[in-house]
């Protein structure tokens, strides 16, 4: 028995292409297997997008959304062009959902990966990093997206990874971040990764660089359990576990808000095969299970997969699975969910069987308040837009050197695509249109007032300097928290 005997109101999207069909039957088997849920069914994707609505949802399904704790999703068929936006990218964001959870496990022999005993689950941010979407052209030949990396999405993530792995018998959780470049922003992701694994003694932690990290997965995924990870980072690892588990059409997923969680198959709506009743639902059958054991009914999700794993065992395949060897009975969709609802008790014998912690609760994070801290002014990266004099890094800069003493400020030097190129720059370094000049107090050391930062600007624009945007340079309890030039 689950520690949940409650009833739990689910939202329910039957989706566009192959998505009624492969709801159909996963809505068949979660009945069948006593699962303790009520729909609320909302029409989402095509229909609303061709209805006017560019976001593919309306307004009363937002209501719907809002009022249930949990949401179970059929794919829908984004249209192309138009000005549609992404469904999955409004609600994953509008409703903050934070953690996306793809677990991904090999079933071979009964479908090929080179990786047998594989069973990994990525747990990728989902709000932040570059998927901020915050883009900037600043000068004909440059462009910027701001990467975004918050002290508490950063908390919030990497305590539900160990949550995770805690609630689900994990071992261990391994972080990959890049911050032997990035200090900052990935360094914060690092740092807080290592702060947070000291509250799970009992979970093995480690770190990769991303780049091996990766390099590893591939290499050797079966010694990976959780991975937790930036969003961008979080988004390709995803896929590379998913495509060497030989599992992307089995796989289901989860996006875990505060307040509501979405759950779903990682597949598409696949229109090339709809209406024909021989997609393989098993996608959305892992997804509406780890929706089950969200909610605290663990074993009936136990129960689902088990019975899904014996039926792939027992050779009863969708045509996508078919193989010569290992197919017994090739089956549609709502026979292979027959088969499953038949197969309920029974475990697989050659897979390993699943086993979930029945008292699961629904994993709950919260991010710690963040500190106080002191914070001092001390500089300012003046961003220009320059092409004058043949690209010449020290007619710029002696030029702005002259201007900064005007509000008691000094050049402290200038970069260009994050290479010092002022003063002692190397003649070989590639020079665009887009210079950041860092300004200092002219004593060097003191804290800068933001006067003396706006008379800077306005001596610069007096001077014709088109200056595109200025980042200030902060002490923050000390320390420098800011970047330092590649030669600075
Ligand atoms: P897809 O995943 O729908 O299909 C890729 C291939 O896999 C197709 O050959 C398809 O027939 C097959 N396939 C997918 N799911 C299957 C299943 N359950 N059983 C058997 N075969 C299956 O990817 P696509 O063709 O790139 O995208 C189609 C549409 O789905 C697009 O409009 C896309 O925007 C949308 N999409 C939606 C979601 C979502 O709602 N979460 C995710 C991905 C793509």
């Amino acid at each position: 028995m689950s520690a949940n005997q409650e009833t739990t109101r689910v939202t329910v999207a039957y989706g566009d292409g192959i998505g009624p069909e492969i709801m159909k039957a996963t809505l068949s088997i979660l009945e069948a297997a006593g699962a303790r849920l009520e729909y609320d069914v909302i029409t989402i994707g095509e229909q609303m997008y061709t209805s006017g609505h560019t976001s593919g949802i309306s307004p009363e399904a937002w209501n719907v959304l809002r009022r249930n704790p949990v949401f179970l999703k059929a794919p829908i068929t984004t249209p192309q062009g138009g000005g549609y936006k992404s469904l999955n990218v409004t609600i994953r964001k509008t409703m903050g959902l934070f953690a996306n959870v793809r677990p991904t496990r090999a079933y071979t022999p009964f479908v090929h990966s080179n990786f047998p005993e594989m069973d990994v689950v990525v747990v990728r941010e989902n709000e932040e990093d570059l998927y901020a979407g915050i883009e900037h052209q600043q000068t004909p030949e440059v462009v910027q997206c701001l990467k975004l990396i918050s002290r508490p999405g950063s908390e919030k993530i990497i305590r539900y990874a160990f949550e995770y792995a805690k609630a689900n018998g994990r071992k261990k959780v391994t972080c990959m971040s890049k911050d032997n470049i990035m200090k900052h922003t990935d360094g914060l992701f690092h740092k807080i990764f290592n702060e947070t694994s000291k509250e799970y003694p009992e979970i093995e932690a480690e770190h990769y660089i991303v780049d091996i990290g990766s390099a590893r997965i591939a290499d050797n995924p079966e010694r990976f359990d959780v991975i937790v990870t930036l969003n961008l980072y979080g988004d390709i690892i995803s896929d590379i576990t998913a495509e060497i588990a030989g599992s992307v059409g089995l796989g289901g997923s989860s996006n875990i808000g505060e307040t509501l969680a979405m759950f779903e198959a990682i597949h598409g709506s696949a229109p090339d095969i709809a209406g024909k009743g021989i997609a393989n639902p098993s996608g959305l059958i892992n997804g509406a299970c780890m929706m089950l054991t969200h909610v605290g009914q663990a074993d009936v999700a136990e129960t689902i997969q088990n019975a899904l794993l014996k039926t792939l065992e027992d050779g009863i395949h969708t045509g996508d699975l078919a193989s010569d060897e290992y197919t017994k009975q090739r089956v549609n969709t709502r026979e292979f969910a027959e088969a499953i609802i038949e197969r309920f008790g029974q475990k697989p014998e050659r897979l390993n069987a699943v086993s979930l912690n029945r008292d699961a609760k629904p994993i709950q994070v919260k991010a710690s308040p963040t500190p106080l801290v002191k914070k001092e002014l001390v500089g300012s990266d003046v961003f220009i837009d320059w092409v004058g004099e043949n690209r010449n890094p020290d007619v710029l800069g002696d030029n702005l050197s002259e201007i900064a003493q005007r509000s008691q400020m000094k050049l402290k030097m200038i970069t260009n695509r994050g290479v010092k190129v002022y003063p002692n720059g190397m003649p070989e370094t590639f020079c665009t249109d887009h210079w950041r000049c860092r300004f200092i107090h002219a004593d060097g050391s003191s804290v800068v007032s933001y006067e003396q930062l706006t008379s800077l600007l306005n001596d610069l624009i007096v001077a014709d300097f088109n200056f595109i945007k200025t980042e200030n340079l902060y002490l923050m309890d000390g320390e420098r928290a800011y970047s330092l030039a590649q030669g600075e």
